[in-house]
């Protein structure tokens, strides 16, 4: 028997802007947490919040449909007493009056605001494209949309340019290169994921591509795109070397949805800086997910963190916080990436690692890497290794990554949770 739907509050309750992991969490979080008030949950795409992760890997390859992708079924949310209104755009927030207003003038009041407002692709543009009429053939990958148009456009043999070779530019690779595309990835930096990995497991993710037949070229910068028919032709490295594209896809990263936050004081466009229980300079205003800018005590670091966990983690805490409890989220940054039948868990922030230890074989796609400082374990990327990336999660959480035994974790005859239990 399905619960008795709660009543709805006509009094300014909770407003959450952005339907995404963070708002769909928050909301619900928020209730189950002891939220008594209204939640009205708003986002501006038409569907219900569902999973992105997928769009670049089993949605574009075609193993899973729109449904399936779904967060929570809809009677999730009547069930919980949220309302969620779908197609609407918060664009100001009047913090003196409480009100959200949309773009048609519409002004909400709130009690307590939660801003999820999530990211946008990074726009590309390049000589030879008008930035005001980009070329149709010219995608990116944030949206449901986005990756309905990218499934649309991909045939077998499709020659597909994919500017930037960061996590999603490579999951759109391998997912076009499984499907039969010609697939040729283009990053900038000396190496792929330059960003985001150690050396060790760039070099790794860039020959499973190699040998899954993608071309690949680092330290490629495009000089400009030549056009026919609103199209882009082909690709011109500042090189000379000329690539004929069917399809271009800019993997290029994010930018923070900050603009009404921003004209409220509450950020920049790095992101909208809140505390470990989530709540922005503003103490009515809570913010998780993309959008925001937290500091990271394990890193001492203010950071931006792009990951589902990253969003669930800070959506709770402000949920915790709205309903009166402090529940700081004690953020151990961690990712994921599927790419052909490799399953890549990363966990920490590797920059500024002196010493990388390989555990397991690389060459059988089964190994962890460990980064270190000095006496410190930093970070580690699993690959097809799920059991050994909790165990070094959890140290992590727990102990900083100080106090381990380092030497073993290359040594396989030492069990990983041996060596990383703290010493005595
Ligand atoms: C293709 C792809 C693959 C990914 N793969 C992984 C992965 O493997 N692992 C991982 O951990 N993470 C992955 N990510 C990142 C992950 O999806 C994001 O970190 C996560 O979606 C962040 O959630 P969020 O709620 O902060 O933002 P979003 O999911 O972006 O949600 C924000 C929502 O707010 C809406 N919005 C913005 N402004 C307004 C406004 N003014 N009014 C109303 N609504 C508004 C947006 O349209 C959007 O619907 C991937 C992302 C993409 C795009």
């Amino acid at each position: 028997m399905n619960p008795t739907p709660r009543p709805m509050h006509s009094t300014p309750g909770l407003v959450i802007v952005g339907a995404g992991h963070a708002g769909s969490e928050l909301a619900l979080a928020a209730r189950q947490q002891g939220w008594t008030g209204d939640i009205l949950l708003l986002g501006d795409e038409p569907d219900l919040p569902y999973q992105r992760p997928p769009l670049s890997k089993a949605y574009l390859l075609g193993q899973t449909d729109a449904a399936a992708l779904a967060l929570r079924q809809p009677e999730a949310y009547a069930t919980a007493g949220v309302r969620v209104r779908l197609g609407t755009r918060v664009r100001a927030i009047h913090r003196a009056a409480h009100t959200v207003e949309l773009t048609d003038g519409e002004r909400i009041p709130y009690a307590k605001l939660a801003l999820c407002t999530g990211g946008r692709a990074r726009p590309w543009v390049c000589e030879g494209m008008d930035p005001e009429h980009p070329p149709s053939n010219l995608l990116s990958l944030r949206t449901r949309a986005d990756a309905d148009a990218l499934r649309a456009g991909l045939r077998p043999d499709s020659r597909l340019v994919v500017v930037g070779g960061g996590y999603i530019g490579l999951e759109v690779a391998a997912s076009a290169r499984s499907l039969g595309a010609q697939v040729t990835v283009l990053e900038a930096q000396p190496r792929l994921l330059a960003r985001v990995a150690g050396q060790a497991m760039s070099d790794f993710v860039a020959d499973a591509h190699r040998a899954a037949g993608v071309a690949l070229r680092t330290g490629a910068t495009v000089a400009r795109v030549h056009c026919a028919g609103g199209r882009i032709v082909q690709v011109e490295l500042a090189d000379g070397t000329a690539l004929p594209a069917d399809l271009v896809v800019a993997g290029i990263g994010m930018l923070p949805n900050t603009e009404a936050a921003r004209a409220a004081g509450l950020g920049s466009d790095q992101g909208i800086p809140v505390d470990a229980c989530s709540v922005t300079a503003d103490p009515d205003i809570v913010a998780a997910g993309d959008c925001t800018v937290q500091h990271v005590a394990l890193y001492d670091r203010a950071l931006r963190l792009e990951s589902v966990p990253n969003a669930l983690e800070q959506a709770r805490s402000a949920a915790a916080w709205l309903c009166g409890q402090a529940k700081p989220n004690q953020t151990v940054p961690w990712f994921w990436s599927d790419q052909y039948d490799l399953k890549l868990q990363l966990v920490g922030l590797s920059q500024g690692h002196d010493r990388c230890i390989v555990r397991g074989q690389s060459a059988q796609r089964h190994f962890c890497l460990f980064y270190l400082q000095g006496q410190r374990l930093l970070a580690a990327d699993a690959v097809n290794r799920p059991a050994d990336f909790m165990l070094v999660r959890r140290a992590l959480a727990t102990t900083g990554g100080l106090g381990l035994d380092l030497d073993a974790l290359g040594d396989e005859s030492v069990p990983l949770k041996t060596a990383l239990a703290p010493r005595p």
